[in-house]
């Protein structure tokens, strides 16, 4: 599922591919995946206009489409942007095709269609109805702080929760914890000052990582968990191995010797 270094890099290729050109159709071939708008409404929003420029917030990617308004993209559980040439087709999975009037075109791909496209006067205001919380990168560390500690639950699915911070998901919550050496069932108020600092540093520096490696886990740094993220693999620390299980109802890769559960001796 696409976390937020998948989707700042979605921003950056679309800044880097389309920003600045005219846009002469808009086709939509699952209509499922428009949100509160429809296609005649978004055809005419986007048809002789182009992206001005992109935003983004946790998972969801706005662009500026002119007009005060704004097309923001949500991309589920699977899904990528591609921009393809004239003489190529549409990949696999393209459920909004963008045509631009030099013959190229950028596909929406969205092959499980749980991501959805909506039109809005303001991104803002959309943050605040679907109740996100601050950006994962945004947030200072006292926020943050402060924030963790009105939640309660395992630390795991507390940081996936999208109205404490906006952007982690199951894989990169993972890679945070096992940096922080912290085992993803802690409960949050069994967690210290020094952890939830730590948590905090290592969610930067995760996020960022994943941002220079382009979204793609495989390539983090071997030193990382990602690399090896899979039941039964050697720690890349060299102590122990790593294990699946499932917290609050979803799986959770990590290495019980470096991360022991609270209440032992961390
Ligand atoms: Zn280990």
């Amino acid at each position: 599922m696409p976390e937020l270094p998948e989707i700042e890099t979605f921003r950056r290729y679309l800044d880097h591919t389309s920003l600045r050109q005219k846009i002469r159709d808009v086709a939509v071939t699952r209509e499922r995946i428009l949100k509160g708008v429809s296609l005649r409404q978004l055809a005419g929003a986007l048809k002789n206009h182009s992206f001005r420029k992109t935003e983004r917030h946790g998972k969801y990617l706005a662009v500026d489409v002119g007009d005060g308004k704004q097309m923001v993209l949500h991309f589920g559980m699977t899904g990528c942007l591609h921009y393809v040439d004239p003489d190529d087709p549409d990949s696999r999975y393209a459920r909004m095709i963008v045509t631009f009037d030099n013959g190229h075109r950028l596909d929406y791909d969205n092959k499980r269609m749980l991501g959805r496209v909506r039109l809005v006067d303001d991104f803002d205001d959309l943050i605040d109805e679907l109740e996100l919380g601050p950006d994962a990168l945004e947030i200072g560390a006292d926020a943050f702080d402060e924030r963790l500690r009105s939640h309660g639950g395992a630390i795991k699915s507390t940081l996936m929760n999208q109205s404490l911070v906006a952007g982690l998901g199951n894989t990169y919550t993972d890679e945070i914890l096992f940096q922080a050496r912290i085992h993803p069932a802690t409960p949050v108020d069994a967690l210290n000052p020094a952890d939830r600092k730590r948590i905090y540093r290592m969610m930067r520096k995760v996020l960022r990582k994943a941002i220079d490696v382009q979204g793609e886990p495989d390539r983090m740094p071997r030193s990382y968990l990602l690399p090896h993220r899979s039941d039964g693999a050697a720690c890349p620390r060299g102590n122990g191995t790593v294990h699946r299980s499932r917290v609050a109802g979803r799986s959770a890769y990590y290495c019980p010797a470096c991360q022991p559960r609270a209440g032992r001796k961390r």
